[in-house]
């Protein structure tokens, strides 16, 4: 079945059309129905699958079409987001599928200038998209109303629901009306949030795309066995040999983003960082460069692996093995998105061997490991661009060919014996 059939406002098709949507992606497929009929919906799909226009088509049409006969009382539908880039983004694809229509779309988030946000909603808005954090400030300001809120989107719901944010979704709950329509949307999801969901909604409907394998069948992923010390001129060798592509390197925490980032500067390569430290302005510009390929390499946390949708990533890399395995899928999710196909790499050390193995345990199958033999790991580590390692290495070498020279073997002993050490 193509958009054309479907029975949207004219005007929505056309916006499907010029965004090259042509039909339903498989999600899309099944939870517009339900979404249209006002059911509950708890829908699990693939990274990268169209989960966004899953909700955001029927909601835009439903409101579209209820604002040429009802007058304007408020918001109408909340969706709600773990991060702020996020909420930008799926603002971003509600206004261009609902251009034209009159309905309006807000993001809210936290770190911006609040007068903005509070000037845009005194106008009068539809359809919210926002982190919990600035979205509770505006309620107890009295800026936002969601007394006759019909619609709830949870988006990267297990996220949502997990202990850090679940307070702020019991809260919201007290602030909308009993009587409303839920949706949750996730890639990943398990038995514990699953009930949490559950007793949420009342007769939710699941939908489920694909629940044997997490990942995407479009993301080529392997993992690379490479020491902690190493890994920099593992990625110094990938960016050289891949110059044109981009890339998403993961690392576990806001300093090593930094490290590793001023560990390529050495080694010649230019790369920007995005994560929690950052100034919000600071955050979406480097998104945006990436985005335009200005930067074409992105050092990014865990912050950043959910739900952030940029063409024509080539790799990500997980620089550090994530430690909470479902981050496993949303991070290498970055890359083949829709119909394009990508690839992940994870350098892993001795020391994340365990974090492999759950992860593994976790998408329910081993991970191809790409094979390096130790002439190629060698010559790896020594023909970096990095002028402070090759003094340093000089230097090693130098020392390591004196103590040659000045090392005397013994003569005499007693022969080894065979098979102990
Ligand atoms: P998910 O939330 O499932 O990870 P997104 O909603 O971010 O995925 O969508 C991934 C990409 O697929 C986006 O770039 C989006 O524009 C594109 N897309 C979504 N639906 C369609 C469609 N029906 N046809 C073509 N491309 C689509
Ligand atoms: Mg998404």
């Amino acid at each position: 079945m193509r958009f054309e059939q479907y029975d949207f406002l004219p005007l929505i098709k056309e916006n499907l059309a010029s965004l090259g949507f042509k039909k339903p992606t498989d999600i899309q497929y099944k939870a517009i129905g339900p979404i249209m009929k006002g059911e509950d919906v708890l829908a699990i799909a693939q990274t990268g699958t169209g989960k966004t226009a899953a909700f955001a088509i029927p909601l835009l049409d439903f409101i579209a079409k209820q604002k040429k006969v009802v007058k304007y009382n408020g918001i109408k539908c909340l969706v709600m987001v773990p991060t702020r880039e996020l909420a930008i983004q799926i603002a971003e694809a509600f206004d261009a599928i609902g251009k034209g229509t009159g309905v309006h779309v807000l993001s809210l988030y936290g770190g911006v200038d609040q007068d903005n946000q509070i000037f845009k909603l005194k106008h009068g808005v539809d359809i919210l998209i926002s982190t919990p954090g600035r979205m509770f400030d505006l309620i107890n300001q009295g800026y936002v109303d969601l007394k006759n809120l019909e619609t709830l989107v949870v988006d990267e719901a297990d996220h949502m629901l997990d202990l850090g944010f679940l307070k702020d979704i019991t809260d919201i709950m007290r602030h909308i009306p009993r009587e409303r329509q839920t949706l949750f949307f996730s890639a990943t999801i398990n038995e514990r949030i699953k009930k949490l969901a559950y007793s949420i909604v009342r007769n939710a409907i699941r939908i489920q795309i694909s629940p044997d394998n997490p990942v995407n069948k479009n993301i080529e992923h392997a993992v690379a066995f490479i020491e902690m010390d190493d890994k920099r001129f593992f990625m110094e060798r990938l960016v050289n040999e891949f110059p044109e592509s981009k890339i998403i390197i993961f690392v576990r925490t806001k300093v090593r983003a930094e490290r590793v980032c001023k560990a390529l500067e050495r080694a010649g390569i230019h790369s920007e960082t995005i994560h929690g430290d950052k100034e919000q302005s600071d955050r979406m510009s480097v998104l945006n460069d990436f985005k335009l390929g200005k930067n074409n390499i992105l050092i990014a946390t865990d912050v950043s692996s959910r739900g952030i949708d940029i063409p024509n990533v080539d790799y990500v890399v997980n620089y550090d093995l994530p430690e909470v395995p479902e981050n496993y899928v949303h991070r290498v999710g970055r890359t083949g998105r829709g119909v394009q196909k990508g690839q992940a790499v994870s350098f892993c050390s001795k020391e994340e061997k365990t974090l492999l193995k759950d992860i593994e345990e976790y998408i329910g199958s081993p991970v191809e490991v790409m094979k390096i033999d130790k002439g190629l790991y060698e010559e790896t580590i020594s023909f970096t661009n990095d002028e402070t390692q090759n003094d340093w290495r000089t230097l090693l070498k130098e020392d390591e060919e004196n103590s040659k020279k000045t090392y005397v073997p013994p003569v005499k002993g007693k022969p080894k014996k065979k098979g102990k050490r």
